[in-house]
């Protein structure tokens, strides 16, 4: 069955018996989650995420766009698209660089 991870996401339509998946295995999801893009899914089980934000550079007091790519684990029930834009929420960290882990990806993606 699905578990409620206490963030309101629409819960995957397939299922699966990853015991690392937040729906179906027994990871909890703690602390931040945002929205970022799919850059990457090379690796097996993990996706790439870049997460755009505007940093502030005061010599000329405007803001510049920066980027920072998190390493993200994709459970078997979710299908994720390079281009696509997910949600990915923190959880315990899982390998020496993922984190993160996916929870939601839109329908609507950009090839
Ligand atoms: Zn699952």
């Amino acid at each position: 069955m699905v578990r409620n991870i206490g963030i309101s996401v629409a819960s995957p339509r397939k299922t699966c018996n990853d015991t690392q998946c937040v729906f179906h295995g027994s990871l909890p999801v703690r602390g931040k989650s945002f929205s970022g893009l799919v850059i990457s899914l090379k690796s097996n089980k993990m996706a790439v995420v870049a997460r755009e934000y505007p940093h502030p550079v005061p010599k000329y007091k405007r803001l510049e766009r920066s980027r920072s790519k998190v390493h993200a684990y994709l459970p078997s029930c979710i299908t994720a698209k390079e281009g696509q834009q997910v949600r990915i929420a923190e959880c315990r960290p899982l390998s020496k660089t993922v984190s993160f882990t996916v929870i939601e990806a839109s329908e609507t993606n950009g090839g």
